[in-house]
């Protein structure tokens, strides 16, 4: 696959930056359409007959969360590929500064349209893969989506992560482990979902899900593999709750079809309050706010920005809490973690990093 020069550099940006401050959203998902062409069984987040929301109007929200100083913003649906001014939406994206993202469920993928979204400059791409052959509960399987995935690892400039997802009745988790094997022969990264009711809770896995899951795990888990940092995942897979606080709201945002700023799409009415009056004093309130579904939450990308978090208030112990049992951290790891936590000059390479990346203010 081919890379972006200067993808990593931004993402530094974006790490550095959270870790300096909590009041921005590190993320954002953002629906530009509510329609798919698909219709999974264990889904809440589509509907057949929506109009995509007009261009200006994506356009002003996307200025508004890059005012509240939004790292990095997602294009979820729904299946965003259905919006008519998608690449537009992701040029103005970038020219703020964040990275953008695209979750999607890759069934209007061609080489024309990868192209097209490399010329936008999108920066990272999602696709879930549920099973291998279609059935009646997905059709986003391995059968129908093999050749996407062929063609993104052939023509993207962005990363392309693929998701396969465990849990409930969901198809027999050997099939999650053929798409994440297949995901990294093409070069791809491959992460484990795990699926959610409709609140965003667990459905605990049966023991034959449970050795697949751990088994991608180890697949797909070097040290800075966000399937690694991850015990929130782990955690549940083996039906642990998590102590935690959930940011939802405030370090990350779910702005819906109709502009209202959500937890997330599993928490929607909360707050409910249109992005367009959204403020940092709403951003600092909603992250500090405790949510009763924290403990059995499966929403991944939330786990992620609040190991950012975590990684902010609490440094060192996080880093250690990230390495599995008597293992030694990478070479890169344990400079980074003189160079910016235990040397006495720790102060002055802080600052330095900031100001070559370019971090400051809010
Ligand atoms: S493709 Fe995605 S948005 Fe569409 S129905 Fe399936 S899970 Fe929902
Ligand atoms: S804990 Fe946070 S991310 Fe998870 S379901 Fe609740 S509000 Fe959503």
């Amino acid at each position: 696959m081919l890379t972006t020069p200067n993808r990593k550099w931004r993402e530094a940006r974006m790490v550095v930056k959270g870790l300096q401050s909590s009041r921005h959203p590190v993320l954002a998902q953002i629906v530009p359409i509510r329609r798919c062409n698909l219709a999974c069984a264990y889904c809440n987040e589509f509907d057949n007959h929506s109009s995509p929301v007009p261009l200006d109007t994506m356009l002003e929200r996307i200025g508004h969360l890059a005012r509240l100083g939004t790292t990095t913003i997602e294009l979820s649906g729904g299946e965003p590929l259905l919006h008519p001014d998608l690449d537009t939406i992701i040029r103005r994206i970038r020219r703020d500064e964040a990275l953008a993202g695209l979750i999607t469920n890759g069934y209007l993928l061609s080489q024309r349209r990868i192209e097209r979204l490399n010329d936008a400059g999108l920066d990272h791409l999602q696709i879930s893969i549920d099973n291998v052959l279609p059935d009646e509960t997905s059709k986003k399987s391995l059968k129908v989506l093999d050749q996407k995935l062929t063609m993104l690892a052939r023509h993207a400039t962005f990363s392309v992560n693929v998701n396969s997802v465990l849990g409930g009745t969901l198809h027999d988790p050997e099939d999650a482990l053929t798409v994440a094997r297949r995901a990294i022969e093409l070069g791809l990264t491959a992460t484990v979902g795990l699926l959610h009711n409709g609140h965003g809770a667990l459905v605990p896995l049966s023991p034959g899900q449970l050795r697949a899951y751990e088994e991608i795990a180890r697949m797909t888990a070097p040290f800075y593999s966000v399937q690694n940092q991850n015990d929130f995942q782990r955690n549940l897979a083996h039906g642990r709750r998590n102590v935690w606080s959930c940011g939802a709201g405030g370090r990350y945002l779910y702005v819906c079809e109709d502009g209202l700023v959500h937890w997330c799409s599993q928490q929607r009415g909360h707050p409910g309050i249109p992005l367009a009056d959204y403020t940092t004093a709403d951003v600092e309130r909603e992250a500090g706010t405790v949510k009763s579904c924290a403990p059995l939450c499966t929403v991944s990308c939330v786990h992620r920005v609040a190991l950012l978090d975590r990684l902010r208030v609490r440094p060192l112990e996080t880093l250690d809490e990230m390495l599995p049992p008597n293992a030694r951290a990478p070479f890169s790891v344990r400079t980074l973690r003189w160079m910016f936590l235990t040397s006495r000059h720790r102060d002055r390479f802080r600052s330095l990093a900031a100001r070559l990346l370019g971090v400051g203010g809010r």
